[in-house]
């Protein structure tokens, strides 16, 4: 119990006001106390005074979080919620585990080129066998129903070949960036799995716009996944590793910047690796080193690089709505940035949505703990696309692309999901 009870002092500082209700998209689907931040505060305080176990019903509550940060953004006092349901969590699995097949995947996510890369390989031959194509862009469905993953839920086909190793991407590797003057900056890419496994085209956009900006690119090949995942469903340990392992791999080069193309990657580069690993002053300094560097994309196109694409309007008028990822906007302040890289698109007419900020229903592990609900907040976001008339809907985190082109074929709205730098 001992990193919830660090965490007592945060619990005390909730006065029960009730202001995080209303931002919360959980209580706006099931409504119940125990849904809102409030709520589950006033659980895991329970649990913490020995009133409650670690019973099915305690551990349903704290996972029924999308982890949105909204409560937190909109508390007048303050308080980490998420802090507190992320250590409510990782304390449930340091008692009872973490589910084998979740243990299974974190662990061979530890190595990017391993067992996991080979075991996609070949689900990306089989994948034809139990899926089958959804006619929409960048879909498929099951045959049938299949475990966790039910019979009409659209999922991203696996890549034919994953981003890290695209012949083009190997080359650009550390050692294998040839020419350097180091007249220009030299920034690393950090793809991350949505990036590496399921949408290669979204690194190669990212490379394409750096280069577009004048800066040498490198993309280390001994990066493996940013641990948000582990860190989500309570498994600490494995995302300290992967932390560690991150920071070395970028350790191994030089670069003014390292930059990703995912909120949610990003988030855990700039904010979740001092978390985890700032302890110790050597550590401490070595966080600090790697995450003082890293930037979104759109941050290090716009602020840094002051980047200006040569937009042409000859072309047709694209409407271009914009969904801002939870761990972009409100968890690292960055909401003009990726509107400003939308507008530099050839053609591209910028139409806001309501409610672009609210949590598209994927994160926290949500939509694998509870598809229905993650999808009922989608609902919402779906219905904001199609009053936005937009026929894009662009983001500028691949978690939230998967979720948005599911909930938007699930509701029958016809808009095309892309990542900011796709309309580059
Ligand atoms: S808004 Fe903050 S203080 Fe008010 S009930 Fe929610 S967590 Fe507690
Ligand atoms: S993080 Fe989001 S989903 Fe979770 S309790 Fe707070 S507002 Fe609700």
């Amino acid at each position: 119990m001992s990193g919830l009870n660090l965490l007592r002092e945060e619990l005390n500082k909730c006065v029960r006001c009730g202001t995080c209700r209303s931002v919360c998209p959980v209580v706006w689907i099931i409504g119940r106390e125990t849904a809102s931040a409030r709520g589950k505060l006033a659980l895991i305080q329970s649990y913490l005074n020995g009133e409650i176990g670690l019973s099915e019903t305690y551990l349903k509550h704290i996972k029924e979080c999308t982890l949105c940060g909204a409560c937190k953004a909109n508390c007048p006092n303050g308080v980490n919620t998420t802090g507190i349901i992320s250590a409510a969590r990782a304390d449930s699995v340091e008692k009872l585990g973490v589910p084998i097949a979740a243990s299974l995947v974190f662990k061979n996510l530890l190595n990017t080129g391993g067992l996991m890369a080979g075991a996609l390989r070949i689900a990306t031959r089989l994948q034809s066998l139990l899926f089958k194509d959804a006619n929409v862009e960048r879909g498929l469905l099951s045959r049938f129903a299949l475990p966790v993953i039910g019979n009409n839920r659209l999922l991203p086909p696996l890549a034919r070949t994953f981003f890290l190793e695209l012949p083009e991407v190997r080359e650009m590797a550390e050692g294998g960036a040839t020419g350097s003057t180091r007249k220009t900056l030299r920034v690393a890419f950090y793809a991350g799995c949505g990036i590496n496994y399921l949408m290669p085209e979204v690194g190669k956009a990212s490379i394409e716009a750096l280069k577009k900006a004048g800066v040498e690119v490198v993309v280390p090949s001994a990066q493996v996944c940013c641990g948000m995942p582990a860190y989500s469903m309570g498994d600490v340990k494995i995302a300290r590793e992967m932390a560690l392992k991150n920071i070395e791999a970028f350790e191994a080069g030089s670069y003014d910047y390292i930059t990703t193309s995912c909120a949610t990657c990003g988030w855990g580069l700039k904010n979740l690796f001092r978390k985890l690993l700032g302890d110790s002053p050597e550590m401490k300094s070595r966080v600090e080193a790697f995450a003082s560097k890293v930037r979104d994309i759109s941050e290090l196109l716009v602020n840094e690089l002051h980047y200006k694409a040569a937009r042409k309007d000859n072309g047709p008028e694209r409407v271009v709505t914009y969904h801002d990822p939870c761990h972009l906007g409100r968890n690292q302040g960055v909401r003009d940035e990726p509107r400003e890289v939308i507008k530099m698109g050839d053609g591209v007419v910028l139409k806001e949505m309501k409610h672009p900020c609210s949590c598209c229903g994927l994160g926290g592990g949500l939509s694998i703990s509870n598809y229905e609900l993650s999808m009922e907040i989608t609902k919402r976001k779906a219905e904001s696309v199609r009053e936005s008339g937009a026929e894009i809907v662009a983001t500028a985190c691949p978690g939230c692309m998967v979720q948005l082109r599911d909930g938007l074929h699930r509701y029958g709205v016809k808009a095309k999901v892309m990542h900011v730098v796709e309309l580059l």
